[in-house]
């Protein structure tokens, strides 16, 4: 069955269906040669995969606007190739309109920031403009931990606590499934997101249950594909971005 269902075509899945009626004798029985898996170049530390859409690699804001009004975005280019949320200019989202994606960043939050539990480093980045993965320093600051780092805000506790100490650079790894509706506005799957933060799994294919709201239930309005947003919580929180890449998956 399996097998039958990794077969990516009609002709091919004839085949084994009608090979699935006798026990293989053979290993060549079981081969799938056909149809191969495209190329990719694989990325290095600080890269991106060759088919990757770069949205960020520190020369420029090209990809992203204000979220607010959709002008130039007023956050601070470092000279590390890094950006740093600039204190009340709001929130940043893909100029793109996005759907199921694998997406890398990294972010460093800000030794200088000292405030506790969800004012310490607060910033998130917003699948679809939507659904949150939370970032926060949370070393040594404890909070409610369905809204700590690498949380799907209020909904999904992280697996694990894997930051590395406050000011070093952390790598988020997220694969997400958009939800799907109907035309009647109905939603008829969830989306799911996979989080890896720094090479740990932390968000195991989560079904999420809607919109990530500070205050109230989740949300399930019907939308099509939407921007990537970058959180500016307006607290000096300082946190900073770097290496911002994403690949479609539909
Ligand atoms: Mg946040």
């Amino acid at each position: 069955m399996l097998l039958i269902l990794a077969c990516q075509n009609v002709e091919q899945k004839a085949q084994v269906e009608v090979a699935a009626k006798v026990e293989p004798t053979q290993p060549e029985e079981t081969e799938i040669w056909e149809p191969k898996p495209p190329s990719v170049k694989p990325y290095s530390k600080g890269g991106a995969p060759s088919d990757a859409i770069i949205l960020f690699d520190g020369s420029n804001f090209d990809e992203w606007m204000s979220s607010k009004d959709s002008t130039a975005v007023k956050w601070v280019l470092n000279d590390d190739g890094s950006m740093t949320v600039k204190d009340k200019t709001g929130d940043i989202q893909t100029k793109k309109n996005f759907g199921s994606i694998q997406l890398h960043l990294e972010w460093r939050s800000n030794p200088e920031n000292k405030a506790t539990n969800q004012n310490r480093s607060n910033s998130g980045v917003f699948l679809q403009n939507r659904y949150e993965v939370q970032i926060l320093d949370n070393n040594d600051n404890p909070t409610y931990v369905n809204g700590q780092v690498a949380s799907i805000y209020k909904q999904s506790i992280p697996l694990a606590m894997a930051s590395v100490t406050t000011g070093e650079w952390n790598s988020y790894d997220i694969i997400f499934h958009a939800p799907e509706f109907n035309n009647d506005g109905d939603k008829t799957k969830s989306g799911t997101i996979t989080v890896l933060h720094n090479g740990v799994l932390v968000q195991d294919h989560f079904e999420l249950q809607g919109t990530t709201e500070y205050i109230g239930w989740p949300k399930n309005e019907a939308h099509g594909k939407a921007p990537i947003k970058l959180q500016d919580h307006n607290d000096q929180s300082g946190v900073s971005f770097r290496n911002v890449w994403v690949r479609e998956l539909d």
